[in-house]
């Protein structure tokens, strides 16, 4: 892999512990490349007793950093960002060995991560406060808004570069300190941005990243460790439980980004090309592997089976290999699980009665984790992936007939994440936008991702938001002053 970057010191195997390189107590661990299943990396193996040591160096570097002015601590993340966007590149072939995704998507992902960085330096000399007239004649009132202290955060291996920065940028922005650990499948991703914060000169101990196979040891770290006031997590919604669990006894201020069941709807009104090439792009990114991604399409029966042709033929054109080469657009999966996932809900759907007209769910042989992509027809709401997330290649492809209908059936689900639909009907688009219990809904595009709205779920995908002017509240107590004058 070094001999694969421009600047090959971005590769970093130890930890960013309060600004040192640290090994781990525990030794290393193996990152594997899933799209050859060889090891790239062995990477430092962090005990609880490290990461705890972490947060007391965060806490103690936290208030100098909460002292700079806003201008002072932006100027620092202004330069972050352009260190990430110089060497992003490098940044997208790190990431692309770890994860698997197409090295153009990676470096896309790198530009997304990056400019979670850039709106929230910018947004750290906005960080208002509020006058409200006095309740009596002597009195005035003032509200303050201040960092709420170390912020600990737990990331996936989906998107290992934004969902770091998506909660370091604003994290860092408001004065808080930031101890993260990045899932242990992609952890160069992580620590790069730790050499790129040195470089920057974010000062020690204000951005951490430590590395570690131990998720749970460090999990119960981040809740029971009091210092620790905030903690943000992205990954499953049975994770999020589990950490919400534990962080209640210290009543720690929490945001999660949790699970989805995206559905996609395509109306009889539809621009049905842009339909085919918006389920595409949400679908098959990452092939599969994002929380927003499409895991239900529902088309109104008139024109279903049309629908259903151009979408094969679409997704048939699509080449599947190591990300690192020329025009790949599917990547292999994450893991054998990943798999195996996968085969689970096509052999449950098609026992069920729904037909294969692509793919069919046999892994390719040979090194990797590759499986091609799969379409399924006559989806109904019994199966699998109407309650639970797919996370891979299978579109399965529901028929309705009436609004309603496929409202309440989009609406059955614990999720409340991404939500797409494709129609012209002005009065529909509107009617259906505000039916849709999620917290986003992409209207005639299949991308709705971006630094300046805020991202997060309603119902069991999430609290809170992350991204826009909203996304560094989640870092910021209140305080509200009351002056006898
Ligand atoms: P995913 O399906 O994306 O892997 P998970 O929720 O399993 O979602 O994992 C998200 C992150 O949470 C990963 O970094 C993982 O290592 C971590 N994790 C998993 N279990 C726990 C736990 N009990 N405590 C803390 N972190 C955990």
């Amino acid at each position: 892999l070094k001999s694969l970057l421009k600047d090959p010191s971005l590769l970093a195997e130890q930890s960013y512990l309060a600004g040192e390189w640290v090994d781990g107590d525990n030794g290393t661990y193996e990152v594997t490349n899933p799209a050859r299943g060889d090891v790239i990396a062995n990477v430092a193996d962090l005990s609880r007793a490290q990461v705890a040591k972490a947060i007391a160096e965060a806490e103690a570097a936290q208030k100098e950093w909460a002292s700079w002015t806003g201008k002072e601590r932006a100027a620092v993340l202004r330069k972050w960002f352009d260190l990430m966007m110089e060497n992003q590149d490098d940044l997208g072939t790190i990431l692309t060995a770890e994860q698997g995704k197409p090295l153009a998507e990676a470096k896309g992902e790198i530009a997304y991560g990056a400019s979670f960085v850039e709106f929230f330096a910018e947004e750290a000399k906005r960080i208002y406060g509020e006058t409200i007239p006095g309740h009596q004649r002597d009195k005035r009132i003032t509200v303050i808004k201040q960092p709420i202290g170390v912020a600990a955060s737990i990331t996936p291996w989906n998107f290992p570069n934004a969902m770091i920065t998506r909660k370091a940028a604003p994290a860092l922005a408001a004065g808080c300190a930031f101890v993260g650990r990045p899932a242990a499948e992609t952890p160069l991703s992580a620590t790069v941005l730790g050499v790129l914060a040195e470089r920057a000169g974010i000062p020690k101990g204000v951005f951490s990243i430590v590395t570690s196979s131990r998720a749970s040891e460090i999990g119960k770290e981040f809740c029971e460790n009091p210092v620790v006031r905030k903690l943000t997590f992205t990954g499953s919604t049975e994770v999020g439980r589990i950490l919400l669990r534990q962080a209640a006894d210290s009543v720690m201020k929490c945001s999660m980004e949790l699970g989805g069941n995206a559905p996609f709807i395509v109306f009889d009104d539809a621009d049905l090309d842009a339909a085919v090439e918006g389920a595409i792009m949400c679908k098959f990114r990452n092939n599969g592997q994002t929380c927003v991604c499409a895991n239900r399409i529902y088309v109104q029966a008139g024109v279903y089976d049309a629908f259903a042709e151009k979408l094969k033929d679409a997704v048939s054109k699509l080449k599947m290999g190591d990300g690192l080469e020329e025009g790949v657009a599917l990547g292999p999966l994450i893991n054998p699980d990943a798999i195996e996932k996968v085969q689970e809900h096509v052999a449950d759907a098609t026992a069920k009665g729904a037909k294969v007209i692509l793919g069919g769910g046999e892994p390719v042989q040979g090194p990797g984790y590759f499986l091609p992509p799969t379409i399924v027809t006559g989806a109904t709401q019994d199966m699998q992936f109407a309650t639970d997330e797919t996370f891979g290649p299978l579109a399965p492809l529901f028929k309705f007939e009436d609004v309603d209908d496929v409202i309440a059936m989009a609406n059955d689900t614990i999720f409340g994440l991404a939500s797409y639909f494709y129609a012209k009907d002005l009065s529909r688009v509107y009617k259906v936008a505000e039916a849709l219990e999620y917290g986003i809904v992409g209207v005639n595009t299949g991308i709705i991702s971006t630094e300046v709205a805020p991202f997060g779920g309603v119902k069991q995908s999430g609290l809170g938001r992350e991204g826009s002017h909203h996304g560094i509240d989640e870092f910021l107590e209140m305080k509200y002053i009351c002056m006898s004058v």
